[in-house]
């Protein structure tokens, strides 16, 4: 959202071309409201969403723990004041050299999603604790992170088991249910399984403890999403329905809804044209595309606020699209974006609630277009 703040900065800084700003009170706003909504479940922020360091100190300094997935990333959290009993590597795909790494940093808490994965943390960092990713469907998910990650339950229960006989310690399970997830029921079904393993393993005399319950909370992007409490309530009470009066320890994982709504990109429409005099819908290029931070917008699946100068004049759908030489550089073409008609060359927009997913997915210098530029305020 653009607060003031942002719309100040903005107007006073005029930054040339594209740029991200943050409103750090969003952030933190965002924070309070899961640790509201989930009191008794630790916050681990997935540093990957934006990993920007005044991002990562404002955090840390709350008392959020980091979701990391390289050691790089670790290095980042650490380096905001996180200690290493508040690092998770949540990444199932690891070399065993960066397992080592993330050890020799103090970092005992790693995930995994089959044994060959169990065999490299047992030999890089004996003796820590280990959680398993189980497989979700990610229905409900705007973007779903599919089939890449984790196993199915029952094999979990074998990758746990020898995680224990290797010296490690299973300590639970993991899944996410798919990011920008806008069903507040998206958690029941994978806390089931998550609760079948830990009955499965207790009955083999191994108790578990630790449900991680990933990301997933979704950004306002066109359409209204669910708040943090509806989420909060809904997951609680699935926790109930599956583990009854012995809940597990539990975490969650917000990435986008923890920084998407408190970033907004400033960028300038470069070229407004049609491809031909009968051309239906005119072509709208900006100064920002896919390869300048909107990798999201692929298949269309985020579809981001756009506002511009000439909000009220009269709309007509555009095709949108980015400024590099890439024909894969096209934002909205299938779904053609509503813009004021009037809207033309030089005109500034703003893209909302861009705060999640930008920087870190932007080029670096495709075309020798400079990477997406940040200020944290
Ligand atoms: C990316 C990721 C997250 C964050 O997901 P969001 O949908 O952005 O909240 C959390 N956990 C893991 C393991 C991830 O890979």
């Amino acid at each position: 959202m653009a607060t003031q703040r942002i719309l100040d900065f903005i107007a006073t800084r005029r930054p040339n071309g594209p740029c991200l700003v943050v409103d750090l009170d969003v952030v933190e706003d965002n924070f309070q409201a899961f640790r509201k909504a989930l009191p008794d479940s630790s916050i681990y922020y997935a540093v990957k969403a934006n990993p920007a360091p005044e991002i990562l100190r404002l955090l840390a300094s709350l008392g959020s723990s980091f979701d990391c997935a390289s050691v790089a990333e670790i290095e980042m959290a650490m380096d905001a004041g996180a200690t290493a009993d508040r690092v998770s590597f949540g990444n199932t795909i690891k070399k065993e050299r960066d397992v080592a790494a993330a050890h020799a940093l103090g970092v005992s808490l790693f995930a995994v999603d089959c044994v060959e994965e169990v065999e490299k943390v047992a030999r890089a960092a004996p003796g820590a604790r280990v959680f398993c990713r189980v497989l979700t469907d990610g229905a409900g998910a705007e973007w779903p992170l599919s089939r890449k990650f984790g196993c199915v339950p029952a094999m979990a229960v074998d990758v746990l088991v020898h995680a224990q006989r290797l010296g490690l310690a299973a300590t639970g399970v993991s899944f996410h249910v798919g990011s920008q997830q806008c069903d507040t029921e998206a958690w029941d079904a994978a806390l089931a399984d998550a609760a079948k393993v830990f009955a499965d393993l207790a009955e083999q005399g191994i108790t578990l403890t630790l449900v991680n319950m990933g990301g997933g909370f979704p950004t306002r992007y066109l359409k209204d999403v669910p708040t943090a409490q509806a989420y909060g309530r809904s997951i609680f009470a699935a926790l109930r329905r599956h583990f009854g009066n012995r809940l597990p320890e539990t975490i969650i994982e917000p990435g986008r809804g923890m920084v998407g709504d408190a970033g907004v990109i400033k960028a300038e429409v470069v070229l407004v044209s049609r491809k031909s005099a009968a051309d239906e819908n005119r072509w709208v290029y900006l100064d920002i595309g896919k390869f300048g931070g909107l990798a999201e917008t692929m298949d269309e699946a985020i579809r981001y606020p756009i506002t511009t100068p000439r909000d009220g004049d009269r709309m007509e759908p555009c095709v949108l699209a980015g400024p590099t030489c890439d024909s894969a550089d096209v934002l909205y073409e299938k779904k053609p974006y509503p813009l004021p008609i009037s809207l033309t060359i030089g005109d500034e927009v703003l893209i909302e609630n861009t705060g999640a997913y930008t920087t870190t997915y932007s080029a670096v210098a495709f075309n020798g277009f400079e990477p997406l530029r940040s200020y944290v305020i």
